[in-house]
């Protein structure tokens, strides 16, 4: 039987462009437009041109894209004619496939924001769309506040949605603005007005207030809606959007959904997900969450000894999906509660070859133990076990020695009067027959030695140019009869490459310093440096 096609709406750049603390310059819009592009989402609504410089630019060209991309605004504002109005003329003008409008449909809405009557709200749509359509583009209606519209007055906020359709609209799009509304709901209000509206016209646009945004678009689907909103990594004001990182492999992996609908994205492009989902993390400078479904680091991890065997022998035992689908993989931790499983699948994925009964693999899984009781967490740092397993088998050369550092903090009064907190780093290193000295600044001790370190590794040097540190975390642990500091540093490299590494001590430089070694050391090994 044919599958009936669902669309995917992304509008990442424009609802999950208002969240606090995100500014997406137009070279940032261009890049997550084609990323979304080339996984083969149906629209990508880009910004709202006319409302500021960066979206009017980005409007003002055309760009080379399959998706149909989205120009977003408002109806033609009460009392005024289609022709006489600027924010509609800046909207018909954008060099747009598609325009989406959002207009009230609560009538409390109409009174009180708008301060207009209903039979105006319902003659601005009817104009808009008219106006959009004569241009010659795609239109769609983002029907504000819909479902809490439909409660209070259903007549009119589907009068509000028929008037968009009967006026050509290709999709009317119910949005619950607010994100209160619950998953029971959203079926049977869809329901409804697919009663009214061709279900294929029909849009959800759900927010996350309730964390049931993903479920709300499922919801709506199974009502009859066909069209979906949201945004990469669920990216929102307040609580955020419907997420889309999590939408699309449930979609394509869940009978439920894949036996009765298509999406435009492939199996081969849904392993790119993961990618596309870091990608924003990273222009976002953000940690990606790790508990995140489907993509998260922890999607697909198991921890203790009896569950990774299981795992071993027959992956399906303890996961939902298969992790490779969405450009995930297993992970099975190494922890104080690892069996020789999870050490010789560890061993197997980082690539070390090893005789399973070589005496050196209890040897490791002894050293896991003991340094997980006073504080590590080889768990989260991926790499810093990757050191551990190699030095236990005697695979990491000696590449350098640090033979002394010195870091200095120092408060005073700058040139301007201000208070101000200044770190500097002296670091005397050892590579081969040759002693190296640098000095570092930075805005606090640990930057510092971290740029003293890296400024001069001899002929090292060359391998460590493209590394960054991304993530810098400090947790106080209680071992016993003192604190400990445990640091995770996450690192990348120039090929998109992250990894974490562990330090722990009483002193928190000397964590750090023990985390930022083994990030060194690891990039060294990576990259097949010979001592
Ligand atoms: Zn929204």
């Amino acid at each position: 039987m044919a599958r009936e096609r669902l669309y995917l709406f992304d509008t990442t750049l424009r609802d999950g462009a208002q969240t606090n603390g995100v500014d997406f310059t137009l070279n940032d819009k261009l890049t997550i437009a084609g990323l979304l592009d080339d996984l083969g989402i149906d629209y990508v609504e880009g910004g709202y041109p006319g409302a500021n410089p960066t979206d009017t630019e980005l409007f003002g060209k055309e760009r080379l894209l399959e998706t149909t991309f989205t120009a977003f605004g408002m109806t033609r504002r009460p009392g005024r004619s289609a022709s006489n109005d600027p924010g509609l003329a800046a909207l018909l003008d954008a060099k747009a496939d598609a325009i989406c409008f959002v207009a009230k449909s609560w009538d409390y809405h109409v009174r009180v924001a708008l301060e207009t009557t209903p039979e105006e709200n319902l003659a601005s749509i009817r104009d808009s769309v008219r106006a959009a359509k004569t241009k010659g583009r795609e239109v769609l209606l983002d029907c504000e506040h819909f479902f809490d519209g439909y409660k209070a007055n259903p007549e009119f906020a589907l009068a509000c949605a028929k008037a968009a359709y009967e006026e050509g609209a290709r999709w009317v799009v119910l949005c619950d603005t607010n994100g209160g509304t619950l998953p029971h709901e959203v079926e049977a209000i869809v329901t409804e007005v697919c009663r009214v509206i061709p279900g294929d016209h029909v849009g959800i646009h759900a927010h996350n207030d309730t964390e049931q945004a993903v479920a709300n678009s499922l919801a709506a689907v199974r009502a009859g809606a066909r069209q979906i909103q949201g945004t990469l990594n669920g990216l929102g004001e307040r609580c955020g959007n419907a997420n889309l990182v999590s939408i699309i492999p449930t979609l394509k992996l869940k009978p439920e959904f894949s036996k009765q609908f298509e999406i435009g994205v492939t199996d081969a492009k849904l392993k790119d997900l993961l990618h596309v989902s870091r990608a924003l993390d990273e222009m976002l400078n953000r940690a990606p969450n790790r508990h995140a479904p489907y993509v998260g680091e922890s999607a697909f991890a198991t921890k203790a000894g009896i569950h990774a065997s299981a795992i071993m022998k027959e992956p399906k035992t303890y996961e939902h999906v298969a992790p490779e689908t969405i450009g995930n993989r297993r992970k099975l931790m190494v922890s104080d509660q690892a069996g020789r499983s999870n050490v010789l699948a560890e061993l197997d994925r980082i690539g070390l070859k090893v005789d399973r009964n070589d005496p050196r693999i209890a040897t490791l899984l002894d050293v896991v133990k003991e340094r997980e009781a006073i504080g590590y967490a080889y768990e989260a740092a991926d790499a810093s076990f990757d050191l551990l397993a190699r030095r236990t088998l005697g695979k990491v050369p000696s590449y350098f020695d640090v033979v002394q550092f010195d870091v200095n903090v120092e408060q005073r009064y700058n040139a301007l009067g201000e208070r101000v907190t200044v770190s500097m780093a002296v670091v005397k290193v050892k590579v081969g027959d040759e002693t190296l000295i640098s000095a570092g600044e930075g805005n606090g001790p640990v930057n510092a030695l971290d740029v003293a370190l890296r400024k001069d590794l001899g002929q090292y040097q060359r391998y460590i140019k493209g590394l960054e540190l991304t993530d810098y975390r400090v947790r106080i642990l209680d071992a016993g009869t003192e604190a400990v500091t445990r640091v995770l540093i996450e690192s990348q490299d120039e090929t998109g490459e992250r990894w974490t590494t562990v330090g722990v001590s009483p002193n928190i430089i000397d964590a750090s310093f023990q985390a930022l070694m083994d990030s060194i050391v690891y990039k060294l090994v990576k990259a097949g440096a010979t001592a």
